[in-house]
């Protein structure tokens, strides 16, 4: 058994990920001034690569405050007390939607997904058929906690083709990881985090908003002041935030963005597609099952063998191995381990967890669990430089 020290810390967790080194310095050499031409060249570049991310004409706002700050600026910005809205419930962030407009005062009606399962567009049509009062669909492009990508075009394809309910995606898991071209495929609202693809610590969240989203914001009713999107829009026009900025987030992000157009967004969702695809094959050989039934390319959820408990193996991963994923959280808590595939994840990090799994899993099961790792070792490396880290 491997002793702490020889293994170095890594992060392999859906969110927050690692930060390339190049950037962790970049954003540390000095803190600049919010209101100061050098800062103002990174904020352009933010914005534009942003928008290049999206896919948008439409402006991309930077937002000081984590995923769920540019989730509940959605919902006050676009909604009214009363209004009624339909919930894509399929695990815990779709119920954090639901819980947002419901404190605001919206009618919430909750379309609970078993957890695991994608949403099915006709099942779509036939609600919002039934009730053409709906305002706003709120969904996730990929639901984190149970790593389910939703077929996103269709369910766009479908509320505008049924309804006249904006509909509002949070893509905190997709955006930079995946193709999702807003303007294309006409979706309202739009919404990312720093610390998942865009390799950034956690802190800032980004929306954005179509023209029609834009029309609604003005008339919604319901209570924001720093979230107060046509504020920091009008701001942001004059090439100034409304509020203070945390700069050195900011020229992170910057620094990320340019590399992302540097190597071409194609390439960085080829490089997602590969990890995942590598975490079920070898997950396969290693004993355990994929949970979803429509995993998503930015993070794997592994569901373990009966009687083998998540929570422990990765306590266990944290303490002997120094490194970091996920567990299950309520109905699927100690049932799957959740490895992230967004931002600067190194080959040598998968082959590394790859490795202390098949320790552990041995350990626990009596199969030759190393054994096999050692046979496909080589096979798995092969296969990772297929497509480079994004960062050298
Ligand atoms: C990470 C994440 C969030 C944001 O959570 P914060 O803790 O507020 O950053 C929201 N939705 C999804 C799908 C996520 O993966």
């Amino acid at each position: 058994m491997s002793t702490e020290s020889q293994w170095p810390y890594r992060l392999l967790a859906p969110g927050p990920v690692p930060v390339p080194k190049a950037v962790l310095e970049l954003m540390h050499d000095k803190v600049l001034h919010h209101r100061t031409p050098a800062f103002e060249k990174f904020l352009i570049d933010a914005w534009s690569g942003l928008q290049h991310v999206f896919g948008t004409k439409q402006p991309v706002q930077i937002i000081c405050g984590t995923g769920s700050a540019a989730m509940e600026a959605a919902v006050v910005n676009l909604l009214s007390p009363g209004d009624q809205v339909l919930v894509v419930v399929s695990g815990k962030f779709g119920e954090r939607w639901a819980e947002m407009a419901e404190r605001g005062g919206a009618k919430v009606t909750r379309w609970n997904l078993e957890w695991g399962q994608p949403a099915d567009p006709t099942e779509l049509s036939r609600r919002l058929k039934e009730n053409p009062s709906y305002k706003m669909v709120f969904s996730q492009a990929c639901e984190t906690s149970t790593a389910t990508l939703h077929p996103v075009r269709e369910m766009a394809r479908v509320v505008r083709r049924d309804s006249n309910a904006l509909f509002a995606l949070d893509a905190i898991t997709a955006a930079g990881c995946l193709p999702l071209p807003m303007d294309e495929w006409e979706l309202d609202v739009v919404i990312a985090g720093s610390q998942k693809a865009f390799m950034i610590p956690t802190g800032l969240s980004f929306i954005a908003l179509s023209e029609r989203a834009w029309a609604t914001a003005a008339g919604a009713r319901m209570y924001k002041f720093y979230l107060d999107l046509t504020a920091e829009k009008k701001a942001n026009a004059k090439g100034e935030t409304h509020f203070s900025t945390p700069t050195p987030l900011v020229i992170g992000l910057a620094v990320v963005l340019n590399r992302m157009r540097q190597v071409g967004i194609d390439r960085i969702y080829k490089r997602c597609d590969l990890l995942a695809e590598v975490t079920r094959h070898f997950g396969a050989r290693l004993g355990f099952e994929v949970f979803s039934a429509s995993p998503s390319p930015s993070v794997t959820a592994l569901k373990l063998p009966d009687g083998i408990d998540s929570a422990k193996l990765r306590d266990e991963l944290e303490k002997e191995y120094n490194i970091t994923l996920m567990g299950g959280q309520d109905q699927l808590k100690g049932k799957i381990i959740r490895v992230g595939h967004m931002g600067d994840v190194r080959n040598e990090d998968m082959i590394a967890l790859f490795e202390a799994l098949s320790e552990l899993m041995e350990a626990r099961t009596g199969a030759k669990f190393n054994n096999e790792f050692k046979a496909f070792r080589g096979e798995m490396a092969a296969r990772l430089s297929q497509v480079e880290p994004l960062f050298p």
